[in-house]
């Protein structure tokens, strides 16, 4: 399968193992999440269960892997890795089911792109820890069934829009992710600065958080960049505001974090369609980008931002991004 996410400067998910929390109380932010998760988990091992199954959803880079990832950390228990597009057909689930050890989390990320027919099969092990293989064909086809230890799925999706209904109501529990506040990155930004061996001011922290579009993995992947900048420079330790927005400029990070990308959308639909409504594909075919990576990693922060607006006849650009543009509106 083609790969569906563009890799970004500065973007690179398979970097991030190194900062990941390993266990609950190391999680920042995102609070409404933890504190149901503590629940929801005090609760199952107080009962001896495996956790209910949850569905994550939200932005990319929010730390729904991370979470996911810390809960067998919790329970002591086994977790497995893997995604829907490349579970192509029933198959190639099975094994991570055989697999799934009592109480272990099985994470599948991207799961509004499993395909139906392994969608189907999904429905029994979710519901009766129970699969149902078919064998052989016409005459001597038969169906056997296979009992399952209790497991969990916690599935991760950028568009829980695109669920189908039966798959989303079995998951008992569900968790949207929200952007990071400044203050919750900023303290991220601190600790994690400590376990890469450096080390910022609060004020070269706080501009970092403000810079990472409320993203911790973006605000990871700035403090690395800030951490080499620093280093060849000789920046005195720790690390100072000056020479973090110094950092920044090179990258052509702008004041609030937007990037080369989100500035070419912008820019994008103010000059090609002057300012909108304008669809997405349209866009996409204009930037000669995925409109799939558009609405997953570029749309969420500038509509948070109130940058752009979402209407039935398509995007349309702000008059609060004109400004930030510094350009004047055509009207
Ligand atoms: P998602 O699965 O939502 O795309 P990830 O879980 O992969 O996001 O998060 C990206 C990186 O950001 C992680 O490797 C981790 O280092 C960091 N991270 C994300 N959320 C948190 C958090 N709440 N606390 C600390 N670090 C986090």
């Amino acid at each position: 399968a083609p790969p569906t996410k563009t890799a970004f400067a500065f973007d690179d998910p398979e970097h991030d193992d190194d900062l990941r929390p390993s266990s609950l109380s190391e999680v920042v932010g995102q609070r409404k999440v933890v504190e149901r998760i503590q629940i929801i988990l005090e609760a199952a091992q107080n009962r001896g269960d495996a956790l209910g199954h949850l569905l994550f959803e939200g932005p990319p880079g929010l730390g729904k892997t991370t979470l996911a990832m810390v809960l067998p950390k919790e329970m002591n228990s086994d977790f497995q890795i893997t995604s829907g597009p490349t579970l192509r057909a029933p198959k190639d689930l099975l094994p991570y089911l055989t697999r799934a050890s009592e109480k272990s989390i099985l994470f599948i990320d991207e799961i509004h792109r499993l395909p139906p027919a392994v969608e189907e099969f999904i429905y029994p092990a979710m519901e009766d820890f129970r699969v149902d293989i078919a064998l052989g064909e016409g005459l001597n086809a038969r169906t056997v069934n296979m009992t399952l230890k209790p497991f969990t799925i916690v599935g991760a999706t950028t568009r829980s829009g695109m669920l189908t209904a039966p798959l989303r109501d079995r998951f008992v529990n569900r968790a949207h992710f929200d952007f990071y506040e400044h203050d919750e990155l900023a303290t991220l930004l601190m600790r994690n600065a400590k376990k890469l061996k450096t080390s910022l001011t609060e004020e070269a922290a706080l501009e970092l958080a403000i810079r990472s579009r409320g993203t911790p993995r973006k605000a990871n992947n700035l403090l690395r960049w800030t951490r080499d900048f620093a280093q060849v420079r000789n920046a005195p330790s720790p690390i100072s505001e000056a020479v973090t927005k110094e950092a920044l400029a090179m990258i052509e990070v702008d004041a609030i974090g937007l990037e080369e990308m989100d500035r070419r959308y912008l820019t994008t639909l103010i000059t090609v369609f002057t300012g909108g409504p304008a669809g997405i594909q349209a866009i996409g075919h204009s930037m000669n980008c995925p409109p799939d990576t558009l609405e997953d990693e570029v749309e969420p922060f500038l509509l948070r931002q109130g940058f752009i607006q979402r209407t039935p006849r398509g995007r349309m650009v702000t008059a609060a991004a004109w400004e930030h543009l510094k350009i004047e509106p055509l009207m």
